[in-house]
């Protein structure tokens, strides 16, 4: 009786935390809802003649013309690094992330997730404690730059004593994390799933950590532009894109990949048309047999990247400077960090900052349990496609680092 006076309590304020999300929400979970019922052809593809493909650069250049900048006043500006490309600052409308929630969480239904139930997030989110909570989220955060051999016996003592609870990571941070505590922690602990998204998630590590941990996965693809959006199918094991979110495009690139081209349906913020995300794919004529939305194979061109700390330990680097979601990239014309050594990084910044302390501030705070080493320079090589390196790791693959 006791319990299910208990749950009803835990369901009823979860409602008023889904309610709090506002319209936007609404409207997105009626739209995916409808979405579902209808039939879609399959992707084709574009040739570069034949569409106006508008780049990052296009984007950095000259950011005003993407916008009816009459509608300033209902955006929010966002700096970030993404994942691959210069840095990058847009708007984005105050109820983009309504929108995205109402996806987010349909991605994750398909683990039994329902709105509000307890995370852990281990992502990119760094905090001055080692572990906070967000009532609004139902959600308790772990530093990543406080994780280190002094904590460890609190950190599994706490999420031991937790109720039953999703974790929310990076592909890249779940394998830190698996590290850092140990499978058998990790078996022992009462996790429903696994909600991991915005990187490459290799299909070999994915199995393994359902066949070693017995754990569900919700992965999928987005980016921090909003435009669109595709959850991993673990029937077809393709990508499906969510139709009501955006429209995407491909146009061939070589070797049978095709880049993703993504246009935003939003009217207000910095709008994404005909957008090279950058991101490649590669598409085949595989039917799925449970959902359909169109699909493509394979999401290729985001990889992880480890670097040593200075106790030796492998950290994913992505949540490390992708987290970090302020002035930071406005500092920036450019950075790449270097691993020659373990515990520690040589970043080599490009900036026209007057103040470098402001930069190496933000970075060390970040970076803790590596010793960081600022060189200033005119100029970081690019790759043959024109993006930015931000990591090279130049230690030979340790056995640690090759488990997975
Ligand atoms: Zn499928």
């Amino acid at each position: 009786m006791d319990f299910g006076i208990h749950l009803k309590k835990y369901y009823m304020i979860n409602n008023w935390r889904e309610l709090l999300l506002g319209p936007s929400y609404f409207y997105h979970k009626i739209l995916i809802k409808r979405s579902k019922k209808r039939h879609y052809k399959p992707f084709t593809v574009k040739t570069k003649e034949s569409t106006d493909i508008n780049s990052k650069r296009d984007y950095l250049m000259n950011l005003n013309k993407y916008e009816n900048t009459l509608f300033r006043f209902l955006t929010h500006k966002v700096s970030t690094g993404g994942t691959t490309g210069s840095p990058f600052i847009f708007y984005r409308s105050i109820i983009m992330s309504q929108k995205e929630r109402a996806y987010l969480f349909d991605i994750w239904r398909s683990i039994n997730y329902r709105p509000f139930d307890l995370r852990v997030v281990f992502r990119g989110d760094i905090t001055k404690e080692l572990i906070t909570y967000n009532w609004l989220e139902n959600a308790y955060i772990l530093s990543p730059n406080q994780i280190n051999a002094s904590s460890r016996d609190f950190i599994i003592k706490f999420l031991t004593n937790l109720k039953p609870f999703f974790l929310h990571v990076y592909p890249s941070s779940f394998f830190s994390l698996s590290r850092f505590l140990g499978e058998d922690v990790i078996k022992s602990l009462k996790i429903r799933g696994i909600l991991a998204g915005s990187e490459g998630f290799p299909k070999g590590q994915m199995e393994m950590i359902e066949k070693l941990y017995k754990l569900p996965i919700a992965y999928w693809y987005g980016h921090s532009e909003y435009a669109v959006l595709a959850r991993y199918c673990f029937e077809c094991h393709g990508f499906h894109f969510y139709p009501t979110y955006g429209k995407v495009d491909f146009i061939e690139s070589g070797d049978c990949k095709y880049n993703i081209i993504a246009s935003s349906f939003n009217k207000i913020g910095t709008r994404f048309i005909n957008y090279d995300t950058e991101d490649q794919a590669i598409i085949d004529e595989i039917k799925c047999s449970v959902d359909e939305f169109p699909r493509i194979k394979i999401i290729i061109g985001r990889e992880q990247d480890f670097f040593f700390s200075n106790d030796g330990s492998v950290n994913a680097f992505g949540p490390y400077l992708f987290g970090i979601h302020n002035r930071f990239w406005e500092y920036l014309v450019d950075i790449q960090f270097v691993q020659e050594r373990i515990g520690e990084l040589v970043v080599y910044i490009r900036t026209t900052h007057p103040d470098h302390k402001d930069i190496e501030d933000i970075l060390n705070e970040r970076f803790r349990i590596v010793n960081l080493r600022f060189v200033y320079v005119n100029n970081i090589n690019k790759t043959k496609s024109g993006k930015s390196r931000y990591f090279i790791q130049m230690l030979k693959n340790e056995t640690a680092y090759t488990k997975y």
